[in-house]
C-alpha cells in the first residue's frame, strides 16, 4: 500500500511549521511519531496535500517541572515517558498505562502530542490524562 502523492515539509522552527501550515489552508497534516498518521495515509484514509514533519524541531520534547506542574512537551516519545523518573514520581499512573500501549516499536516512535491529536476513543493516553485530571497532586500540561 502507498499513500497518495504528497508534498513533504521538514521545518527546524515553530514559526516555519506554523508558516508552511498556513500557506497549505488546511490542508496539511503534522507528523510526530507517524504511528497513526502513515497507516491512515497508507490505507487512503488520509490524503493531505502535505506532510510537516516536527522531528526537526527543538524543544518540544522536554519533561519538567515548574510551580508544581509537569509539562510534557508534545513530541516526548511514548518510551521515554514510560520511564522518565519525573513522570514515575509525580504521574506513576501515566507512566504504568505506558507500557501497555501498542509495543515497543510504537512506542519507541509515537510521541504524547500524536496520541492526544489522534484522539482515537479507545487511546490509552488521553484516557490516564483524564483521569489524573482532577485526582493528580501534581498538574500535567501538554
Ligand atoms: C500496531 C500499532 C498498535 C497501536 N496500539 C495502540 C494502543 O494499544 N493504544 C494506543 O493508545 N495507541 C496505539 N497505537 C497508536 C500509537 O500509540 C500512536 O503513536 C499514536 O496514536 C499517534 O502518535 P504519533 O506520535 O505516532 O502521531 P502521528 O501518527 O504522527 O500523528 C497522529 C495525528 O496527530 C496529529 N499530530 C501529531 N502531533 C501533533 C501535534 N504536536 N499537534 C497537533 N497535531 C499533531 C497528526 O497530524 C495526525 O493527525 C498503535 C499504533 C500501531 C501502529
Amino acid at each position: 500500500m502507498k499513500p497518495a502523492k504528497f508534498d513533504y515539509h521538514s521545518p527546524t522552527s515553530i514559526d516555519e511549521a506554523l508558516t508552511i501550515l498556513a500557506q497549505y489552508q488546511g490542508d496539511a497534516r503534522l507528523l510526530a511519531g507517524g504511528q497513526s498518521l502513515v497507516p491512515m495515509m497508507n490505507f487512503r484514509l488520509a490524503s493531505p496535500a502535505a506532510i510537516v514533519d516536527l522531528n526537526r524541531v527543538s524543544g518540544l520534547a522536554e519533561i519538567d517541572e515548574a510551580d508544581g506542574v509537569v509539562r510534557i512537551g508534545a513530541m516526548a516519545r511514548q518510551r521515554r515517558i514510560e520511564f522518565d523518573p519525573l513522570i514515575r514520581q509525580k504521574l506513576p499512573l501515566l507512566a504504568e498505562a505506558m507500557r501497555w500501549i501498542g509495543h515497543l516499536p510504537t512506542r519507541t516512535r509515537g510521541t504524547i502530542g500524536g496520541s492526544i491529536a489522534h484522539a482515537d476513543p479507545a487511546a490509552e493516553i488521553p484516557m490516564v490524562l483524564q483521569a489524573l485530571a482532577p485526582a493528580s497532586p501534581a498538574r500535567w500540561i501538554c
